[in-house]
């Protein structure tokens, strides 16, 4: 068994990114600028938000943290990221999901200019992503496939099970394992919470990606000797012995599971890292297309 490291991964990407970004300065360029908008005080938004800051900070980019209260009108909300779109020095827009109740995800998301949403999650985006086109890929999908790539894993006509179908991760990753890309052209199936015969449907897969946000759903016996396991769940358990009054667990029971796969990835260490890994890409991208060096 091999440990897919993301943390690793995560920082050779950062590094080249860094490199690039010195270079950008020594020629008197603009650099990348991230703006990250964070409603309210939920604690693990806090830590993904915090991490992606932290990240511009070593690689060399500019960001903005917007923080607003959780009882901010949706129409303000709207009009703050209207601002950001129109503001020259921004070149990649997030906004931290999940958004209080009261304002509708899908109005966000469809507010940021596609040029903007380095997350990838504007209809705009998944539309080309589902064509094959160039575009920003949603980061945690856009994350596993650099992680694929790093270890040269073969995909071709693997059967791979992607348990979850949200628009942010199981959807898009169905769709790009199933494209005619070097890291996709498997046969894919895609479960949710309806699926019959879930653990069987498992037990047939090569790859196996787990992102229901179920901690330790995938156990030892749905997953088929030399599987390759992805695990995207990252979930909060209470736990007294730790400081924090919490352990994070992903989706997959990895003390039963990692010996029989071929490759696994941790939680944390594994996808949450490459995430980042893979929005600071996207930014980059995006800043490169606003200056005419791409076209996406
Ligand atoms: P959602 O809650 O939006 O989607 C969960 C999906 O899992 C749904 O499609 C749901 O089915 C399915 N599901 C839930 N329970 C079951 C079940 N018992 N059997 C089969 N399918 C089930 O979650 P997200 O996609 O946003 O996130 C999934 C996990 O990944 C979470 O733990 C989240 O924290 C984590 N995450 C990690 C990231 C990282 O960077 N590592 C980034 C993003 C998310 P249905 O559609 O029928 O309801």
């Amino acid at each position: 068994m091999e440990l897919l490291d993301g943390q690793l991964v995560s920082r050779t990407i950062k590094e080249g990114l860094r490199l690039k970004v010195a270079q950008l300065t020594a020629e008197g360029r603009k650099v990348p600028h991230l703006a990250a908008v964070l409603v309210g005080n939920n604690g693990a938004s806090e830590t993904y938000v915090g991490a992606k800051v932290k990240a511009c900070a070593e690689i060399g980019f500019k960001s903005t943290l917007v923080r607003l209260d959780d009882d901010i009108s949706e129409n303000k909300l709207l009009g703050i990221i209207d601002d950001l779109n129109d503001d020259p020095d921004v070149d990649g827009i997030l906004v931290q999901l999940p958004l209080p109740k009261h304002i509708s995800d899908e109005k966000v998301i469809n507010t940021i200019h596609p040029s903007k949403d380095v997350d990838g999650f504007h209809p705009v985006n998944v539309g080309k992503m589902v064509q094959g086109l160039p575009t920003f890929i949603s980061a945690t999908p856009h994350g596993i496939l650099l992680m694929l790539e790093h270890y040269k894993i073969n995909t071709k006509g693997k059967h791979a099970v992607v348990v979850g179908r949200s628009n942010i991760v199981g959807r898009p990753m169905s769709i790009l394992l199933s494209s005619n890309t070097p890291t996709g052209n498997c046969t894919v199936t895609i479960c949710h919470s309806h699926t019959h015969n879930l653990a069987e449907i498992c037990r047939q897969a090569d790859i196996i990606v787990a992102a229901l946000g179920r901690p330790e759903f995938v156990k030892a016996d749905m997953v088929k000797e030399g599987a390759i396991v992805i695990d995207v769940g990252i979930t909060r358990v209470p736990d007294s012995t730790r400081k924090s009054g919490f352990a994070l667990k992903g989706d997959v029971k990895f003390d039963e599971v990692a010996p029989r796969c071929s490759y696994i990835t941790p939680v944390p260490g594994g996808v949450g890292p490459m995430t980042i890994a893979a929005l600071m890409k996207n930014t980059f991208l995006a800043c490169e297309e606003r200056n005419g060096a791409t076209q996406i």
